[in-house]
């Protein structure tokens, strides 16, 4: 069997922080199950974002407990209805339970604290914000 753990650091590249800072703290094994399903969808991701240092994420409005800053998170665009569907299909074969829906792209993690499956259009549930 073939080794591929060089394709899989050369793709894991893809995922470092966009900042600029070179961060990338994405590891491994979600990047072999992400280029896994990247072959089963067959052809390449349009990788949005990956990996974010804390700053760039508070730059983006994220999350401020995001599956970026643990290196567990893509943000996929797909040019058709077309491509969403098998790009889901291929990610959830490779093993991904959790994702949601934005207009422009399609956000896949593994978050850690958050090991519960979900697949949701973005800000759905509603978060609900308390007055002080
Ligand atoms: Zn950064």
């Amino acid at each position: 069997m073939e080794d591929i753990t060089p394709q899989i650091e050369e793709f894991r590249l893809q995922l470092a922080c966009r900042c600029g800072c070179g961060s990338n703290r994405t590891s491994s094994e979600f990047a072999g199950m992400l280029y896994f399903a990247q072959g089963v969808y067959g052809k390449l991701f349009t990788i949005d974002s990956g990996a974010r240092c804390p700053k760039h994420n508070a730059w983006l409005g994220g999350d401020p407990d995001s599956a970026s800053l643990y290196g567990e998170h893509a943000d996929l665009a797909f040019p058709t209805p077309a491509d969403l569907f098998l790009g889901i299909k291929a990610l959830i074969g490779a093993g991904f339970e959790r994702f949601m829906l934005y207009p422009r792209h399609l956000h896949v993690d593994r978050h850690p604290k958050w090991p519960i499956p979900r697949f949701a259009w973005a800000n759905y549930p509603p978060k609900i914000k308390k007055e002080v």
